[in-house]
């Protein structure tokens, strides 16, 4: 499992490090539909926990019905989430370093985050197999708003204020999301 995991990262760092070079080729934006939106089998997650396709299904008909309601509303209020619950879980000690950060989001089945850099003015990380995208369509904007939030807030509280924007992600046409965060 863990040889796995680490085999598993690094294939997605090489598909990473290809789709950043050549750019997605599918920039034909669609819609977002229940169709295409809540039904989404991850096969890290899904090996692991069968029933992780609900899991992930109800998550996005919670987000896909906010979205419906008012797309900037959605953000703002799952960006807000993130940040709320990443002041939790490190007041209550659940994350005391960057380190813990894959582990959170692997247990939350958020999805599997890797830390690609750390400098002293900006952090750069990636998420595969991500709960809110992962193999979603195109639609020429961001969709994870809960986990910029998370990161964010994290972030914040361990090292200090910061700007956390997701650059890459499926809704861009990417086959995962990569989130930079500079320090103010
Ligand atoms: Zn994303």
């Amino acid at each position: 499992m863990e040889i796995e995991y680490v085999d598993l990262i690094k294939q997605w760092r090489n598909i990473y490090k290809f789709e950043v070079k050549e750019k997605p080729s599918q920039l034909q934006r669609t819609e977002l539909t229940p169709q295409n939106y809540f039904q989404v089998r991850r096969p890290f997650f899904a090996k692991l926990f069968p029933e992780d396709p609900e899991y992930v299904r109800t998550f996005r008909m919670i987000s896909y019905g906010m979205m419906e309601y008012s797309p900037s509303l959605r953000s703002l209020i799952l960006r807000g989430a993130g940040l709320k619950l990443a002041k939790r879980l490190v007041e209550s000690g659940e994350v005391k370093s960057l380190d813990d950060l894959p582990r959170v989001f692997l247990n939350q089945k958020i999805g599997l985050l890797d830390i690609l850099e750390e400098s002293f003015n900006r952090i750069k990380l990636n998420i595969y197999e991500c709960m809110s995208c992962y193999n979603a369509v195109t639609i020429g904007r961001t969709l994870c708003d809960f986990e910029a939030g998370l990161i964010q807030g994290i972030i914040e509280e361990l090292v200090g204020r910061n700007i956390t924007r997701e650059i890459y992600c499926q809704g861009l046409g990417y086959s995962f999301c990569g989130f930079e965060v500079v320090f103010e």
